[in-house]
């Protein structure tokens, strides 16, 4: 029986060095051992498993690592949430460039669906307040348009 196809071990197309601005194929790291997780990996080559992270957890996500002893980075990058993409920065002018190059594009993506759960929260709100959409309108929200609407419905079609 086939173990289930697994892109990054069998290609490795998902390691990465971002050195001084430049994109290199590939990582000067350890190799994961087999059955390892990842996060223990990463600790076990030396990154703290304090992160900072972009974007939104299980979609677009920017995840970044630091080693304490040497000031490299690592980046795990999964741009749908889907597979990720592994970066070794090795040092911190890398780090600053990336950031600056990156950064902000999973910021603003973060920004965004938080955005998005508000206003859905806020249509809830509106909802369990005045038992109608937030498009909608009641006597509460709009009572101007709310009267005149009313007064419409009750003038005689024919007078
Ligand atoms: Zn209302």
């Amino acid at each position: 029986m086939h173990a289930p196809f697994n892109f990054d071990v069998e290609i490795g197309m998902n390691k990465f060095t971002f050195n001084r601005g430049i994109w290199e194929k590939g990582q000067e790291l350890p190799e994961q051992m087999e059955n390892e997780e990842h996060f223990d990996y990463l600790e076990r080559v030396g990154y703290s498993t304090n992160s900072v992270s972009y974007g939104t957890e299980g979609r677009e996500r920017l995840e970044i690592f630091e080693n304490q002893a040497n000031h490299t980075f690592f980046a795990l990058i999964s741009p749908t949430g889907q597979k990720s993409f592994k970066v070794y920065i090795p040092d911190f002018p890398s780090y600053m460039l990336f950031i600056k190059d990156y950064g902000s594009s999973f910021a603003a993506n973060g920004a965004d669906s938080t955005q998005k759960e508000i206003m859905e929260t806020l249509g809830k709100l509106f909802r369990a307040e005045h038992g109608h959409d937030w498009s909608e309108m009641c006597h509460l929200c709009d009572p101007v348009a709310w009267r005149r609407w009313n007064e419409a419905q009750e003038m005689p079609i024919d007078s």
